[in-house]
């Protein structure tokens, strides 16, 4: 793996995050659960290999919300900022909501793994104008 360094956390600060590895995949969600989570049109989650993840501050600030069988959101308890999901399929990744990553770095995926992601949920009026790979599901 690529050198890199990424932190991160919540809005307040209160939840705090070290990446030493940079992602395995980056996507922009447009299904539905995370579109009212996080109250945004979609999302940006970058998957991580859960061994190069640490939080540095904060663990016992987060509360958890199972959205699906699949996936456990996690948020700060003080300032309501989604941080990661848990995604019971994966369990030695963890996925990164990547907006949370400070400076807005850049989370180290390869090129091929950037897209779209269940495009069908996508509302109807914001129209997708880049040329990112569009999935109806996950990856497909
Ligand atoms: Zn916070
Ligand atoms: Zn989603």
């Amino acid at each position: 793996m690529a050198d890199l360094t990424l932190t991160g956390g919540c809005y307040c600060g209160n939840v705090r995050y070290t990446i030493t590895e940079p992602a395995l995949d980056t996507h922009h969600c447009h299904c539905g659960i995370c579109r009212k989570f996080h109250g945004a049109l979609f999302v940006t989650l970058s998957i991580f290999n859960r061994a190069a993840f640490r939080y540095d501050k904060g663990e016992q600030n987060l509360g958890s919300f199972a959205s699906s069988p699949n996936v456990t959101r996690h948020f700060c308890k003080t300032c309501g900022c989604p941080v990661t999901l848990d995604l019971t399929q994966l369990p030695d990744k963890i996925a990164v909501a990547t907006g949370t990553i400070d400076e807005g770095a850049h989370p180290g995926h390869p090129e091929g793994t950037y897209r779209h992601a269940f495009v069908g949920s996508k509302v109807p009026w914001y129209e997708i104008a880049d040329r990112l790979r569009q999935c109806e599901g996950f990856d497909a």
